[in-house]
C-alpha cells in the first residue's frame, strides 16, 4: 500500500496481464455479519482485507463473535442467532456504510446497550430513514449529534412485528438491507417491509437476498415494493463459503483494457475470480464498456478486456443500476469521441464524498467540461491533446475516486497525474496502485529516477532511500550489488582482480530483494545476506570489483531495470552520469571529511568497533582521492547535478531539499 502523501503516476502508454482482484466489499462485510448472527461455523474464503471490512470484524469481536483469521480466509463462530455475548458495546464504524447500517438494524432488534459511531464524513451520511423504521418496531434508538445523522445510541425496546414496516428506497438501499438482514433475527411470525418511493440500487438487493438464501432465509418479494421474511425464519450457516471478486473494483481494470493499447505480446487484460456469473450488480458495467467500445469476453469467473473502438464512444446512459462503478465511466469519459451524460446517479452525494461534485471538480482539473445536475454528470473531454492539464487530483478519503482517476494517466498529452492520499484505496482494495503498476507500461524515459551521488559515507544510501519512501518509488542501492557481486565471486573461489570472471558473475547475478533483505540464491537455497555484505571487508571488497570495467558494464542491466513504475531512487557514485544519464534529478551529496568521519564513527562505535574520528577522517580522505582518480567511473558530480553539502543539515532538512528541487521537475 502507498501510504505516502501522494503517488505520481507517470503517463501509461500500454496495459497487458493477467490481475486478482481482491474479494467483494458489499458480499465479504454482509457474509461476515450473517455468518456472525448464525448458527454453526462458518469458514469465508477470499475475504476483502480492507478498512472497512476490519470496521466489521473488529466490532463483531467486540460483541462477543470468535474469528480466527488465516490469510483471506476467517472462520466465525456465530452466535447462533438473537443471543448476543456482549449486550453493551461502544463501537467504531469508520467510513463503512456497509457496516454501519446493518449493525444498527440487528443490534436494535436484538436489544442492548450499544453506541455506534464513525469517522467525521460518516456522521454526514443519512441514517433517518433506517432509523424511523425501526423506530416503528418500537426499537429505542437517539441521536447522538445531528438529528438523522449518527452517531446513534440504541436501548432496549418491546418490539410490535405486527405491522408491515415502511422504509424509503430512494436514498439509500442500505437501509433496505439492513432491515433484511436484522429482521430473520425476530421472524416468530412472518414479517412485511414495504418500501416507500423508488427503491434505487436494486443490484445491492438482489446480493442481500441471494446471500440470505445462502444463509438459509427465503425472502418472498413481490416486485421490488414489497418484501416478506417467512415465520420461523433462522439463520443457518452454509459451513464454507467463497467471496467473489470485487465487481466494482473489477470496473477499473475494465476500463484499462478499453483505454490502454495492449502490450506487445498480451491481448489486454485478463481479470480473475469474477465474471458471468456473478451476483453483484456491477457486473452490468461491463454493458457499459462494451457500449463505450470495449471488447469483452466473459466467462463465469474471469474477464478477459481488450480495446476496441478508439476513442471511445460518448455515452448517454442511465447509471442508477451501477452506482459505484459508474464512477469509472466518468474517467473513461475523458477518452470519448463526444459529451457522455451519466444520468440517475443521486445517490452519488451521499457516499464517501459528495461524488458528483467531487467527480466535476476533478474532471475539470484535467481538462474537460463538465456540467454537475443534481443528479447527473455530463462531460466533455478535452478537445485535443494539448487541452489536457496537470492535475493534482484531491481524493476526499474516497477510494473510487482515488483508483478511477488513476486511468487519466494514458492521457495523450503525456502528462503524469498526481493522486493525493493514495493510500485511501485501503477501504476496498489496499493494493491497488501495485496491481496497476503490474499490468501497466510506460514509455521508459518517462519513468523518473532521481540520482543520489556522493563520496562514501556523506548518507546518500540513507537520503535516497528516505526519498524513496516519501514519493512510493522503488529505491536500487547500487552498492549492495558490487557487495554482492564481490561476495559471490569470493565464494565461488574467484581472485577478486580477475575482473572477466567477476564480470561474468554480475552478469548473471541471482539476487532477490524482498523488502530490506536480499537473498542470494545458492545451490539448494536462498540465503539471506544482508548482513553478510554489510561488514567494511566486504565494503573494500566491493571497491576492488567496481573497479573492473567488465563488472561495472555487466552490472548496467540489473541496475537499470530497477527502473520501474512508478519510479526510482538511485544512489551510487555514477547513477547520474553512467547508469541513468536522463534522470531529471541529480543529486551530489556530500558533506566534509570531518563530518563523514564523525557519521562513521559513531555507525562503528555502536557496532561496538574501537577506532578514533581522525582514523577514520584520514581513511575517507585516502578513499576519495582513490574514488576520484581511478580509471573506471571516478568519483564526480554529474553536470547537471545539483550539489548538496548536508555537513549542517538533518536528514528531514536534506529531505525536503530534495523533494523542493523534486517538485521543481514536475509539472505540477
Ligand atoms: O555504497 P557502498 O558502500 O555499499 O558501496 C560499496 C563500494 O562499491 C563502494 O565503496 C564503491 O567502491 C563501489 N560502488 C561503485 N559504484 C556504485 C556503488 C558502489 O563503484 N554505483
Amino acid at each position: 500500500m502507498y501510504d505516502i502523501e501522494y503517488l505520481d503516476i507517470p503517463p501509461l502508454t500500454q496495459a497487458g496481464g493477467t490481475v486478482r482482484l481482491p474479494g467483494s466489499k458489499s458480499i465479504s462485510n454482509r457474509v461476515l455479519l450473517l455468518a456472525a448472527l448464525s448458527h454453526g461455523q462458518t469458514t469465508v474464503h477470499d475475504l476483502l482485507a480492507s478498512d472497512d471490512t476490519a470496521v466489521m470484524l473488529t466490532a463483531l469481536e467486540q460483541l462477543g463473535c470468535t474469528v480466527v483469521q488465516n490469510g483471506n480466509t476467517a472462520v466465525i463462530s456465530g452466535l447462533g442467532g438473537s443471543q448476543l455475548a456482549q449486550q453493551k458495546a461502544t463501537l467504531f464504524m469508520g467510513n463503512a456504510g456497509t457496516a454501519m447500517r446493518p449493525l444498527t438494524a440487528a443490534l436494535a432488534l436484538l436489544g442492548g446497550e450499544f453506541e455506534l459511531s464513525g469517522v467525521p464524513r460518516m456522521h454526514e451520511r443519512p441514517i433517518g430513514d433506517l432509523v424511523d423504521a425501526l423506530r416503528q418496531l418500537g426499537c429505542v434508538i437517539d441521536y447522538l449529534g445531528n438529528e438523522g445523522f449518527p452517531p446513534l445510541r440504541l436501548r432496549p425496546g418491546v418490539l410490535k412485528l405486527d405491522q408491515p414496516i415502511r422504509v424509503r428506497g430512494d436514498v439509500s438501499s442500505q437501509f433496505l438491507t439492513a432491515l433484511l438482514m436484522a429482521l430473520p433475527l425476530v421472524a416468530d411470525q412472518a414479517i412485511r417491509i414495504e418500501v416507500v418511493g423508488e427503491l434505487i440500487s436494486r443490484p445491492y438487493i438482489e446480493i442481500t437476498l441471494n446471500l440470505l438464501k445462502r444463509f438459509g432465509i427465503q425472502v418472498e418479494r413481490e416486485g421490488w415494493q414489497r418484501f416478506t421474511i417467512p415465520a420461523g425464519s433462522q439463520y443457518q450457516s452454509p459451513g464454507e463459503i467463497h467471496i467473489e471478486a470485487d465487481a466494482s473494483s473489477a470496473s477499473y481494470f475494465i476500463a484499462l483494457g478499453a483505454i490502454a493499447a495492449s502490450a506487445e505480446g498480451q491481448n489486454g487484460i485478463k481479470i480473475m475470480g469474477v465474471g458471468a456469473n456473478s451476483i453483484q450488480g456491477d457486473i452490468r458495467f461491463i454493458e457499459a464498456a462494451r457500449l463505450m467500445g470495449a471488447q469483452i469476453d466473459s466467462a463465469p469467473n474471469s474477464l478477459q478486456i481488450s480495446r476496441g473502438a478508439w476513442p471511445l464512444k460518448a455515452i448517454d446512459l442511465d447509471c442508477n443500476h451501477i452506482p459505484d462503478a459508474a464512477m469509472t465511466l466518468a474517467v473513461m469519459a475523458l477518452y470519448a469521441d463526444g459529451t457522455s451524460v451519466l444520468r440517475n446517479i443521486a445517490s452519488w452525494r451521499v457516499k464517501e464524498t459528495d461524488r458528483i461534485a467531487a467527480m466535476a471538480c476533478e474532471l475539470q482539473k484535467l481538462g474537460a467540461t463538465v456540467e454537475e445536475g443534481a443528479d447527473y454528470l455530463k462531460i466533455t473531454p478535452p478537445a485535443q491533446a494539448d487541452a489536457w492539464k496537470p492535475a493534482v487530483i484531491h481524493t476526499y478519503d474516497d477510494h473510487r475516486i482515488a483508483m478511477c482517476f488513476s486511468l487519466a494517466a494514458f492521457n495523450p498529452a503525456e502528462l503524469p497525474v498526481r493522486i493525493l492520499d493514495p493510500k485511501c484505496v485501503a477501504k476496498t482494495f489496499p493494493d491497488y496502485f501495485e496491481a496497476l503498476f503490474s499490468v501497466t507500461e510506460a514509455q521508459i524515459d518517462q519513468i523518473p529516477v532521481i540520482c543520489v551521488d556522493g563520496p562514501t559515507a556523506s548518507g546518500k544510501g540513507t537520503l535516497a532511500a528516505l526519498t524513496a519512501h516519501h514519493l512510493g518509488y522503488h529505491y536500487l542501492d547500487s552498492g549492495a550489488l558490487y557487495r554482492l557481486t564481490a561476495f559471490a565471486a569470493s565464494r565461488a573461489g574467484l581472485s577478486l582482480d580477475d575482473g572477466e570472471a567477476v564480470a561474468q558473475i554480475a552478469r548473471d547475478l541471482p539476487v532477490r530483494f524482498k523488502g530490506d533483505r536480499i537473498f542470494l540464491a545458492a545451490k539448494e537455497a536462498e540465503e539471506d545476506v544482508s548482513e553478510a555484505i554489510r561488514t567494511e571487508a566486504a565494503g573494500m571488497a566491493a571497491s576492488r570489483v567496481s573497479a573492473h570495467p567488465q563488472v561495472r558494464n555487466a552490472l548496467l542491466d540489473l541496475q537499470r531495470s530497477f527502473r520501474q513504475l512508478p519510479g526510482l531512487v538511485a544512489d551510487g557514485r555514477d547513477m547520474g552520469t553512467v547508469v541513468f544519464p536522463d534522470a531529471p534529478l541529480k543529486i551530489y551529496l556530500t558533506a566534509s571529511a570531518l563530518h563523514r568521519a564523525e557519521r562513521r564513527y559513531k555507525q562503528l562505535i555502536s557496532k561496538g568497533n574501537t577506532t578514533t574520528i581522525a582514523a577514520i577522517q584520514q581513511a575517507l580522505e585516502a578513499r576519495d582521492q582513490r574514488d576520484m582518480s581511478r580509471k573506471a567511473a571516478p568519483l564526480k558530480p554529474a553536470e547537471d547535478a545539483k550539489l548538496l553539502d548536508n555537513s549542517d543539515l538533518t536528514i528531514e532538512e536534506s529531505l525536503d531539499q530534495v523533494i523542493d528541487w523534486w517538485q521543481g521537475t514536475r509539472p505540477f
